[in-house]
């Protein structure tokens, strides 16, 4: 029989695909929606969306009612405003802030830094200075992360010395929380507590536009307490689980596949791939795909992961650049059956743990080399 991949150009050259399902990301974002029901929801599409395409992922939550994004970099930003247009005219988030010199493209892109050091207040409230209307600006304030963000400290005294402001719109007062994934974990309190101290500063009274956010992906299911006027979740919608494993709410966004290329009886005793590291102790079939470390598939995952083939989990033997080896043993596979990597039947969780990271390193990864395919209309 003929498989039916036989028409793409993949069955010419054999490679991986990246299959990134739409509909499944708008599923998502409804799920998360009502998890948080007061919220507005402001979707991270850093690093081009989780490695899945930042705009096609963007105009897909335009048209669920997505109107705030996140984006890490300027140039970040800068490619989603093309990709957006102007009939989509969104409030882009930069959460590199407004390093220096960057005021000019901030304001030409109509993106909106979020500060979060002191220099970076005083680098914006000078640029702010030399244009003619407001700027809007974000404010990160650390709450216990202490990665970014100006301290409690230094945001009482922004809030007190109105002058280092002027000229800034600020529009959102954010944090964000550093060990959300585990709810246990009593670090997940005293951040709440300080957020709401640190969201205190900046009252309505004062600041009528600035609207409040604590939660990322998991943060939005630790309860309703953290969700505040914004919620920012990125790997949730892609479908990675907000406790680091697979949470049956959410479902799988991205795919990778790719077709048995070749298909070989290893002895017993017989050593596969580099080095000596190793050696089978069965003689058993060993199924090849081209998806390698090139393409995305984290290296470590070798050993300790598994793919699908022929409906049934296999071990994942080795990843090197090009190639997964796949330990067949007597399944009823043959040569271009597909292998998957990640999907329905592989959660993107379980490949994360497999290879010792977290759903938002597996993702970034993927889809450098080979097709990238979108299921569902934008
Ligand atoms: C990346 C990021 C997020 C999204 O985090 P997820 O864990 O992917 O939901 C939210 N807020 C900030 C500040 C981030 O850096």
């Amino acid at each position: 029989m003929t498989p039916p991949s036989a028409m793409s150009p993949s069955a010419i050259l054999p490679s991986a695909i990246l299959t990134v399902d739409l509909d499944a990301l708008a599923a998502n974002y409804r799920t998360i929606a009502a998890e948080t029901p007061g919220a507005a929801m402001a979707p991270v599409v850093k690093a081009d969306g989780y490695g899945l395409g930042a705009v096609p992922v963007a105009r897909k939550l335009w048209s669920e009612g997505a109107r705030h994004f996140f984006v890490a970099r300027l140039d970040e930003g800068e490619r989603l405003r093309a990709g957006l247009g102007a009939d989509r005219p969104a409030t882009i988030y930069v959460l590199d802030g407004l390093t220096p010199g960057a005021g000019p493209r901030l304001a030409a892109a109509g993106l909106t830094p979020v500060l979060s050091s002191l220099p970076q207040v005083s680098e914006a409230a000078a640029f702010a200075r030399s244009l003619r209307s407001p700027l809007p600006v974000a404010l990160h304030i650390d709450t216990g992360m202490n990665r970014q963000g100006v301290t409690l400290d230094e945001a009482r005294a922004l809030a007190q010395s109105l002058d280092r402001l002027e000229g800034l719109d600020l529009g959102l007062v954010m944090s964000h929380l550093a060990a959300a994934a585990d709810p246990q974990d009593p670090h997940n309190a005293l951040q709440l507590e300080r957020f709401g101290a640190a969201r205190a500063l900046f009252p309505p009274s004062r600041f009528p536009k600035a609207q409040a956010s604590l939660a990322a992906s998991a943060g939005i299911f630790l309860g309703a307490n953290y969700a505040f006027d914004v919620v920012r979740p990125g790997v949730s919608l892609y479908g990675g689980g907000p406790r680091e494993r697979p949470d049956p709410r959410l479902k799988p966004v991205a795919r990778l596949t790719a077709p048995l290329i070749d298909i070989r009886t290893v002895r017993a005793g017989e050593r596969l791939g580099y080095g000596a590291s190793l050696v089978l102790t069965r003689t058993t079939r060993i199924g090849l795909a081209p998806a390698g470390y090139a393409d995305g598939v984290i290296r470590a995952a070798g050993g300790h992961g598994f793919a699908f083939v022929a409906a049934a989990r296999r071990p994942l033997l080795i990843v090197n650049m090009d190639l997964v080896a796949v330990d067949l043993a007597d399944a009823d596979a043959r040569v271009g059956d597909p292998v998957e990597l990640l999907g329905d039947n592989v959660p993107l969780d379980d490949l994360a743990a497999a290879a010792g990271t977290v759903a938002h390193e597996v993702l970034v990864r993927l889809g450098r080399r080979g097709e990238r395919v979108y299921l569902g209309e934008v």
